[in-house]
This record gives structure tokens, C-alpha cells and sequence, in this order.
């Protein structure tokens, strides 16, 4: 038999696996506060029986990654993570300090299959998916060294979450459960590049977590040169999905628009999103693009930001700025990867 990963589980499900072993249903909820404390060593699980340890050590274990490196911004505090996971595939996580409490931004798969041009995480393109304890374990084990409670979670790390639907959604379930992290839906932000069918299965679960849609583009013809899944799905079809979500979860969505300085950032783009989404429960996040080593984009200069917010907001459409974060330390999603990988 395959050991089971418990850290993968929900309280139902390890309840589920005692019981497929002849043991208590109620040991599940003990068993879950241990691992989601952090807890990583079944002798340390102090209120279950010596058999009952000794007996899930011969079927089941605890996903444990572990820090490969860390950098520190000097800047504004950013933490960023390269994890090694027990196959010796790399990944990496973020924490940025805000006012408001610690931000956990953490990744899905190994790599990323969408293959996004401006994207670091594309490289290699997609390994495998993660494990639902895989995305937990990033954040115990950043809130362990961080020495601080993670309060917010951003599935905007390397990876497609809806390509790895069934693990990221237990996943979420077991943040949220109020014996692990419990961390609510409104604290959770999962990013997609916009898979239509999974967002309507995402909104027909009704887990009302907040809903980020990466757009960048404000026609099919130009976001199909940066993004190859515009070429499956049409902005049209995306967008009613999205407002499928909004309907079904009463929450706005937001979307993302990396300004690429010469490609999708100058006014008429801009009236052309305003018109898009007018009249939509959303706002739109803007990030200057952060420039990846081997790819050629560029920044939009600081005014031509501005003014593409002004135009939106000129249509009652709510636009924020993204502050970057860790610019000396490739806080970037993939950036640290890549170069990990381009070093070997
Ligand atoms: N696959 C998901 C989530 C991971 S990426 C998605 O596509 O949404 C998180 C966000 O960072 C996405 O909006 C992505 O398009 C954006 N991103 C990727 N590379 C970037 C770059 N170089 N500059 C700015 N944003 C980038």
C-alpha cells in the first residue's frame, strides 16, 4: 500500500482513512490540529495511543519541504522561499508584509503548462501538479520562520491553480477548516490565466474566495501574442464565466493587466478595456510588467500607468497600481526558479 500524505487531507478525509484501518473516526480532528500545527513527527502526536503512532508511520507520512534558500528584501521585508519537495523539484513562495498582516503568495505546480510569454514560470514548461499538503506545507513553513501568523493566502505563485483543480480546491478546504490555519474565504486570492470551464466549476462549488483573472489584453488578437490560452478560450466566453462567478458567489472579480510598455499599454487599450468591463462588479489590478531575464518587455513609463488608471476610472471602472514588492530579490513569480534552474 502507498503511504498517504495526511497533510493532503481534509479532517473528513482522515476520519475517512482511520476508519479504513479500523481505528476512531474521532482521532481524525486530533490528528489534523498536530499536522496543521506544523507538526511533523507522529511521536510528537502526544494524545493518540503508541500503536495508533506506531501504526501511521507504517501507512501514512507528512509532506515536509523544505527551505532551500531565502532572500530577504532590503527594501520593504518581502521573504521569498525556494523549497526543495521530496522528489528534488523546486518551487517558491513569497510573503510580503503589509499593514494589514503577513500575505502568503504560494505556487500550484512545479512549473506552469499556459506558457505565457512575459511569465518566468513558463520554463520547462509544466513538471507535475502539487499536492494539496504541498501548498499547506508552504505556508507552515513560512509561517514557522517567519515567526508571525499568515493571514492572507495568494495562489499567484508558479503554476495554473484550475489546471490543478481537485488538489487546490482541498487544499483551500483545508486552510479554511477552523482546527487547521482557518483562514477564510475572503482571505484567499486564487489567480488564473482564465480556464473557462474550470471557473464555472469553481463558481458552482460556491467557495466564495476572491476571483483574479489574468486579462492583459483588452481584444482576442493581441492577448492571443502573450497568452496561448486566448487561443482556446475568447475574452467573451471569459468574461462570462466571470460574471457566471460573480453571479453565483456574490463577489467581484478582479482582473489583472501586466502593462507591457509598446504592447497592450497605451490610451486606446485602455479605452478598449474601459468598454469591456464597464458596468462589471470588478476592478482592475495594473502591474508594470516585471522584466524577466531573456524576455524583452519592458516597463510602461510611469505616466502612460497613470493615464491608463485615469481612463479607466473615467468609466467608473476601479483601477489600483500594484506596488512591487522585493524588486531586489526577484520577488517575481518563477524568477527565482528560473535562475535556480538556469544555474544547473
Ligand atoms: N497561472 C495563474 C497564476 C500565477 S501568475 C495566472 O495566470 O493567473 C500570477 C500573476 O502574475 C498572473 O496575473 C500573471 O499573468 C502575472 N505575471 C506573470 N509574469 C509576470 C510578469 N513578468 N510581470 C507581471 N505580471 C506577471
Amino acid at each position: 500500500m502507498r503511504k498517504k500524505d495526511l497533510l493532503s487531507l481534509t479532517p473528513m478525509d482522515i476520519e475517512e482513512f482511520l476508519a479504513g484501518m479500523g481505528e476512531k473516526r474521532f482521532r481524525g480532528k486530533q490528528i489534523f490540529q498536530w499536522i496543521n500545527k506544523g507538526i511533523k513527527d507522529f511521536d510528537k502526536m502526544t494524545n493518540l495511543s503508541k500503536p495508533l503512532r506506531e501504526k501511521l508511520k507504517d501507512y501514512a507520512y507528512i509532506t515536509n519541504i523544505e527551505i532551500k534558500e531565502k532572500l530577504v528584501s532590503n527594501i520593504d521585508g518581502t521573504t521569498k522561499y525556494l523549497f526543495l519537495l521530496d522528489d528534488y523539484n523546486i518551487i517558491e513562495g513569497v510573503v510580503m508584509k503589509y499593514h494589514h498582516g503577513l500575505t502568503a503568495c504560494i505556487s500550484t505546480q512545479v512549473g506552469c503548462a499556459m506558457g505565457c510569454t512575459f511569465c518566468a514560470s513558463t520554463l520547462k514548461g509544466l513538471v507535475r501538479n502539487l499536492r494539496a499538503g504541498e501548498m499547506a506545507d508552504q505556508i507552515l513553513t513560512m509561517q514557522k520562520d517567519m515567526g508571525e501568523r499568515i493571514s492572507n493566502i495568494v495562489l499567484m505563485g508558479s503554476g495554473e491553480p484550475l489546471n490543478n483543480f481537485h488538489e487546490t480546491i482541498k487544499f483551500i478546504k483545508i486552510i479554511n477548516d477552523e482546527d487547521g490555519l482557518n483562514i477564510g474565504n475572503r482571505h484567499i486570492t486564487l489567480s488564473t490565466s482564465g480556464l473557462v470551464p474550470q471557473i464555472k466549476a469553481l463558481a458552482d462549488l460556491q467557495i466564495p474566495i476572491n476571483l483574479a483573472v489574468s486579462l492583459h489584453a483588452p481584444n482576442d488578437a493581441l492577448r492571443k501574442q502573450t497568452m496561448p490560452i486566448a487561443k482556446k478560450y475568447s475574452i467573451k466566453e471569459l468574461i462570462e464565466s466571470c460574471k457566471y462567478y460573480i453571479d453565483r458567489t456574490n463577489r467581484r472579480v478582479s482582473f489583472e493587466y501586466a502593462l507591457i510598455r509598446g504592447i497592450n499599454d497605451d490610451e486606446a487599450h485602455a479605452r478598449e478595456l474601459s468598454d469591456l468591463l464597464k458596468g462589471m462588479l470588478c476592478y482592475v489590478n495594473l502591474i508594470p510588467v516585471n522584466t524577466v531575464e531573456g524576455k524583452e518587455y519592458k516597463k510602461p513609463n510611469i505616466g502612460d500607468t497613470g493615464k491608463f488608471q485615469q481612463i479607466l476610472r473615467g468609466s467608473g471602472i476601479e483601477a489600483t497600481i500594484r506596488r512591487e514588492m522585493g524588486a531586489d530579490i526577484n520577488a517575481a513569480c518563477g524568477q527565482l526558479r528560473r535562475k535556480y534552474l538556469q544555474k544547473q
